[in-house]
């Protein structure tokens, strides 16, 4: 079939199997390009369709040449109906690993139930033995807790006050201002549960109970700062409360790991463009402005490029650089102060009439597009696809 993007506000309801797969192309490209990095052979990516995740399977493999097993939440295609980007990209990248003689399967399933973890359990004893090297890069708006089979909603607003500023429309550029309300009732609890800690340690206990975490193994989730004018929003807001408890949970997790030598990490990444960010108000004026400073000085990256960074030069590069709050960070060259001086500037002045000039607003549309395998260079859309892809250790 032809496929056409078919957005609603932040979602695009269509995706394009040859596109994903010429994105995965692309990344293998890039990590290949930079060199062999000297890291973990036996990796879990828990999150590994898309953003971080997927970009950490991809480093992971075609940097290390390790095997690795992916767990993610994706739709299948079925005739006349395409997939979701993550399937398309998990199928592309398991073609390529296996290709080039690497172990890669994948688990399609809610990665924070129990049944999910014990097939992932049953899996490693199988295929792997040990793991050496957990990415937790899980980004859900909903948890269904496998204790209490409750249904966690996280939500993303400010507390204490109302929070209100100024936000992008990506699709059309329009400028304009947004109030958003305070948390209320449980909003902050909830979001606690679904985008904290909790699931993190819960895998990590499984497979240590299972003794499947080799000596010194690494497990390193995913966090965001940010700068002033989203922290409202964003840091001292639902999600930061929640990136609060992922981060002080890695401590609890490297004590939990002493005996085996393990350590547990949050990486605090560059703001970027995916599924999860383009949903929050005010990030993509933020961004659009953010990668036009970024590209201008040089310095721009994208996931690929950020994790590569992060393995290489951080996690097995032989200098974490962690901050004052033992956290890695890759975001260091968006915080630059000269970046975030120039964006604060740009800030007051961004309008509907002068965004598409002072900002990348073409930019974040791209990269928004190429998350479902849109507008990707070298891809003909007007040629009929094969839109039933399936993976290949699905199949
Ligand atoms: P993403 O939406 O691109 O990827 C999320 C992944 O989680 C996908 O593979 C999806 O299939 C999987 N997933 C979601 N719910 C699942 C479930 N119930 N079971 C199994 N898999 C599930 O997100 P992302 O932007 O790459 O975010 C990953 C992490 O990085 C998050 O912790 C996020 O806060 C953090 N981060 C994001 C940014 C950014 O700008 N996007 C910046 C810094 C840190």
């Amino acid at each position: 079939m032809i496929i056409e993007p078919r957005t609603r506000g932040f979602i695009c309801l269509t995706s394009h199997p040859v596109g994903c797969a010429q994105n995965i192309i692309d990344q293998i490209e890039y990590v290949k390009s930079k060199g062999k990095i000297d890291g973990a052979k036996k990796v879990l990516v828990i999150g590994s369709s898309t953003g971080f995740g997927l970009a950490s399977r991809i480093t992971s493999a075609f940097g290390s040449d390790a095997a690795t097993i992916g767990v993610f939440f994706d739709k299948p295609a079925t005739e006349g109906r395409p997939g979701s980007p993550g399937y398309y990209n998990t199928a592309a990248f398991e073609k390529h690993a296996h290709k080039a003689g690497l172990y890669a399967k994948s688990i399609n399933g809610d990665a924070f139930s129990n049944e999910i973890k014990e097939q992932v359990i049953q899996l490693i004893k199988e295929d792997l033995g040990q793991i050496d090297l957990v990415i937790y890069s899980l980004a859900s708006p909903v948890r269904k807790h496998p204790e209490s089979g409750k249904r966690f909603k996280s939500v993303l607003k400010p507390i204490g006050e109302v929070f209100s500023n100024k936000t992008v429309d990506f699709h059309t550029g329009n400028v304009s201002e947004i109030s958003i309300n305070p948390a209320e009732g449980d909003d902050i609890a909830n979001t606690v549960t679904v985008m904290g800690g909790e699931d993190w340690k819960m895998w990590m206990d499984a497979l240590q109970a299972e003794n499947l975490l080799s000596d010194g193994a690494k497990t390193v989730a995913y966090s965001y700062i940010g700068p002033d004018v989203t922290k409202p929003v964003y840091r001292n807001g639902t999600i930061g409360a929640a990136k609060d408890d992922l981060e002080q949970t890695a401590f609890t997790i490297t004590n939990d790991l002493k005996s085996i030598h393990g350590n547990a990490y949050v990486s605090v990444n560059k703001a970027l463009v995916t599924q999860a960010s383009s949903a929050i108000p005010v990030i993509p004026l933020y961004i659009s402005l953010l990668f036009k400073v970024m590209k201008e000085k040089g310095i721009h990256e994208g996931c690929i490029e950020q994790i590569q960074r992060l393995y290489s030069q951080r996690l097995f590069g032989g200098d974490l650089d962690l901050d004052e709050k033992g956290r890695i960070r890759v975001d260091d060259w968006e915080m630059r102060e000269d970046v975030q001086a120039e964006i604060a500037k740009l800030w007051e002045s961004a309008t509907t009439e002068n965004l598409s000039e002072i900002g990348d607003l073409e930019g974040y549309s791209n990269e928004f597009f190429k998350l479902f395998g849109f507008k990707v260079p070298g891809v003909d859309y007007n040629v009929d696809v094969n839109e039933v892809v399936k993976i290949p250790s699905e199949a």
